[in-house]
């Protein structure tokens, strides 16, 4: 006997037609046509010897983009949240004490991830839109002696750049590992994962590498990788275990769970694309980029969340909401009216900033042209 089928839920929609966005907030920025298009390449199987090469290609682009030599560098399948969550899960062993910096609202987040792994977790707090001395670091590392010190690099919800040098060795003194959450910086900002001596790094594709969010750099330095061959209890965590996609990843080839497929296409055409440019001529573009439009919001009356320029994310800018004009209003008709998105603050900036993107892709001065035109039309 068959059954009735249920047709409540058969609905009839057209066909996909979204707005063409520019896209102007903490992530995602466009993607690069060219990254669209390279995603649209037919589906091969995840061991197919096509695939294969490609995987060895975006694991040498992302050394270049890390600026490391780690073996281990890998896109995980997921987003950046993803890439944060293995960093933890393969690192942390119940009890360990791990010291989180925080200077913003992903700080947070890697407390909260760290803690579900049993993690001893002890925070450094600064007020959002500030960052850490190396002599808060030092005085940090002096009181808490932990297994893990955890920064991060591009704080989007603040829009301040942690700075990084003398960090590593810092960490090496104290004999802990460093883990810096590079997702809105990485292609952006400079980092420099050897010369600095970061032993976990990762970062997101939908920021400044301009690829559909869904796969997420990652790379671990050797002490990280003694860190996790050394453990007493098995990773937490099945999907992310790096042992297991190392299986995968590595030259053994043999099948965890499918790679996304189509999404490393992106990821490889957004890589080639850094490779192109250069990361020095890339870094300095979002500089002059940020730079410009830092100067255009002065011009418009408008200033910057972070008074020092020398702490500002070249990648996201936080800009002061002027008093008496409602922050929501203004990012809800730059939308409507002109299909560009920017966002609000949250948590302690809530209604004080908007938070303004140049990523990737998006870093051009015709962008920043557009988006100071329309925000003056529409606050004046
Ligand atoms: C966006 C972002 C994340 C989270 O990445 P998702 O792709 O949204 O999971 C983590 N850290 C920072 C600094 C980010 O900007």
């Amino acid at each position: 006997m068959t059954l009735p089928i249920n047709e409540a839920h058969r609905i009839n929609i057209p066909q996909l037609d979204m707005p063409p966005r520019t896209l102007l907030g903490p992530g995602p920025s466009n993607a690069h046509p060219r990254v669209l298009q390279a995603a649209g390449a037919p589906l091969v199987g995840h061991l197919d010897p096509a695939f294969v090469s490609l995987m060895d290609e975006v694991k040498e682009l992302l050394r270049y983009t890390f600026q490391t030599d780690n073996e281990l560098t890998i896109p995980i399948s997921g987003t950046g949240s993803a890439a944060m969550e293995a960093s933890l899960a393969n690192t942390i062993e119940t009890g360990d004490v791990v010291l989180v910096g925080i200077i913003g609202y992903f700080g947070e987040r890697i407390a909260e991830m760290a803690g579900r792994y049993g993690a001893d977790v002890r925070l450094l707090e600064q007020e959002w839109g500030k960052v850490f001395s190396l002599k808060e670091l030092r005085a940090g590392l002096e009181k808490h002696r932990p297994a893990i010190l955890a920064l991060v690099h591009g704080e989007t919800s603040s829009g301040a750049c942690q700075p990084l040098e003398g960090v590593g060795e810092l960490c090496r003194e104290y004999d802990c590992l460093l883990l810096v959450d590079t997702v809105a910086s990485l292609a952006g900002v400079p980092f420099y994962t050897d010369a600095w001596q970061v032993d976990i790094v990762y970062s997101g594709a939908q920021k400044c590498l301009s690829s559909p969010p869904g796969v997420s750099p990652l790379t671990l330095g050797p002490r990280a990788i003694e860190q996790i061959q050394n453990r007493k209890s098995k990773v937490a965590n099945w999907y992310l275990d790096i042992t297991l996609l190392m299986n995968y990843w590595g030259s053994n080839r043999v099948y965890h769970h499918t790679a996304p497929i189509n999404l490393n296409y992106a990821l490889r055409e957004a890589l080639r694309l850094v490779a192109e440019e250069g990361l020095a001529q890339r870094w300095a573009r979002h500089r002059q980029t940020a730079e410009l439009l830092w100067d255009g919001l002065a011009e418009s009356g408008l200033s910057c969340y972070i008074p020092d320029p020398a702490i500002r994310l070249h990648s996201l800018t936080t800009v002061q909401v002027p008093d008496g004009v409602d922050a929501k209003n203004v990012a809800g008709r730059l939308l409507n009216e002109y299909n560009i998105e920017i966002a609000g603050g949250f948590g302690p900036l809530a209604g004080k900033v908007w938070r303004v993107g140049l990523m990737g892709y998006n870093s051009r001065r015709e962008n920043v042209t557009l988006l100071i035109e329309a925000m003056r039309q529409i606050i004046n």
